[in-house]
């Protein structure tokens, strides 16, 4: 025991190992040093030989500071929320580490004064519908709600559809948070139908604005009726049109889904989207809309809450700016690109034994809209017996399970990631059995 005593490394000479130092720079000293003091008393107690001490440590220690782990979506939900929502484009994710650190958000270089902040990403919107005479970016789609009913509304009334009255996820429902902001909601025409009578009957001195909630996560068919943004413009008073998932032209795969620069040309006086929808950006509320209407919301003094930071404005300007994103490839992959890449995988994996193979699927769009569409696909079909090694491995994988197999489908995992997920589904597998 004493001898075993005297073998215990020393904290100096484990943190020296190049995998510790490094976690030591990623981590800060006392998560590293509380793995040492650890795998020092497992030596101590015999548990651990000296020579596996580092080993031991290093394996202890998270891959980052932060818990969220990445994670592989082979779900073939596009804009998965469980999942973070949009994955951001190589162009937006440079952008946001480049302003991780001081940058001129808020600063003019070339005079050395105070600017208007991230007036790159509000630039970039305003580009991209020129139909918006101002923009504004707030923090998500609900708090673009809350400000516009805030700022146009308050002590006043909502007029809004009882078809539109949309719960949006975990248990929040849209009409709740208008009400919390002191406006009052007037519901007309009835769950299946609202005419536009029924908004012209609603409206009086006390009316804020009207609303049109676009129902992203659920569909309605047989005896409906709505009132489009154009009829609605002809009433009077201001329409806001919530479209949801954040499309700023229409998009061909998804005819259905409301755009910015339709409903603005049809007559909405502001439009709000969010940014990590289908546009494929970052979590933000978009505000688009007449110069007047957007100031106002921009000047109020809950603006200031609701504002982005420099991380949000940097990835956004740059999804705007750059290149497709990775939700508008998945969108837009043909099962022409799709299927040979599932048949590749899956023979490389029967290759080695495993019940592998490459089979049609249907993908989604997702929370983020467009609840009908589907995306045909392909996926590889693998043993349900997989899901869990494949959920808790590194990188994460997450499939779906179907019929009892578990399909990693293609449609969300881009192409350059299909080396990744080949080495996920081979560690993941059980050990072979011993002959
Ligand atoms: C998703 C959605 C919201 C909420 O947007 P967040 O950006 O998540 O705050 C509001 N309205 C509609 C119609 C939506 O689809």
């Amino acid at each position: 025991m004493a001898d075993a005593r005297r073998r215990v490394p020393r904290t100096d000479a484990l943190l020296a190992d190049p995998r510790l130092a490094a976690a030591v720079a990623r981590l800060g000293r006392e998560p590293v040093r509380s793995a040492v003091t650890a795998v020092q008393e497992r030596v101590r107690s015999g548990e651990l030989a000296p020579e596996e001490a580092a080993d031991a440590a290093a394996d202890a220690l998270p891959p980052t500071a932060a818990a969220l782990l990445p994670v592989l979506n082979a779900t073939g939900v596009v804009v998965h929320t469980n999942l973070g929502r949009a994955p951001l484009s190589e162009a937006a994710r440079a952008a946001l580490a480049d302003a991780a650190g001081c940058t001129d958000v808020e600063y003019d270089l070339a005079t050395g004064r105070r600017a208007r902040r991230g007036l790159g990403a509000v630039a970039a919107l305003a580009e991209a519908v020129p139909g918006a005479e101002a923009v504004h970016a707030v923090n998500n789609n609900a708090a673009a709600l809350v400000l516009a009913a805030t700022a146009l509304a308050r002590g006043r009334e909502i007029v809004l559809s009882r078809g539109e009255m949309v719960e949006i996820g975990d248990g929040f429902r849209l009409p709740d948070l208008l009400a919390a902001t002191g406006a009052r909601l007037r519901e007309v025409g009835t769950t299946n139908r609202t005419h536009l009578a029924d908004y012209r009957a609603a409206i009086g001195p006390r009316t804020g604005f009207l609303l049109k909630i676009h129902p992203s996560n659920f569909h309605t068919a047989g005896f409906v009726s709505s009132v489009p943004i154009a009829q609605l413009a002809t009433l009077g008073v201001p329409v806001v049109h919530d479209i949801g998932s954040g499309l700023l032209r229409p998009h061909p795969v998804l005819p259905d889904e409301p755009d910015a620069a339709t409903s603005l040309a049809d007559g909405a006086d502001l439009v709000t989207a969010s940014a990590d929808k289908l546009l494929g950006g970052p979590q933000a509320g978009l505000l688009l809309g007449r110069r007047e209407t957007v100031e106002r919301l921009r000047t109020h003094p809950l603006a200031r809450a609701l504002r982005v930071d420099k991380l949000t404005l940097a990835a956004l300007e740059a999804t705007l700016r750059g290149p497709d994103t990775p939700v508008e490839q998945a969108l837009t992959a043909t099962v022409a690109e799709l299927a040979p890449r599932a048949e590749a995988l899956a023979v490389r994996l029967r290759a080695v034994g495993l019940d592998a193979a490459a089979v049609a699927s249907e993908a989604r769009v997702g929370g983020g809209g467009a609840p009908e569409a589907v995306l045909d696909s392909a996926a590889v079909a693998l043993p349900a017996a997989l899901a869990a090694p494949l959920r808790t491995g590194r990188p994460a994988v997450v499939g779906r399970l179907h019929r009892d197999r578990l399909l990693l489908d293609l449609r969300t995992v881009p192409e350059a990631y299909d080396e990744t997920l080949l080495a996920a589904v081979l560690a993941a597998r059980p050990a072979p059995a011993d002959a």
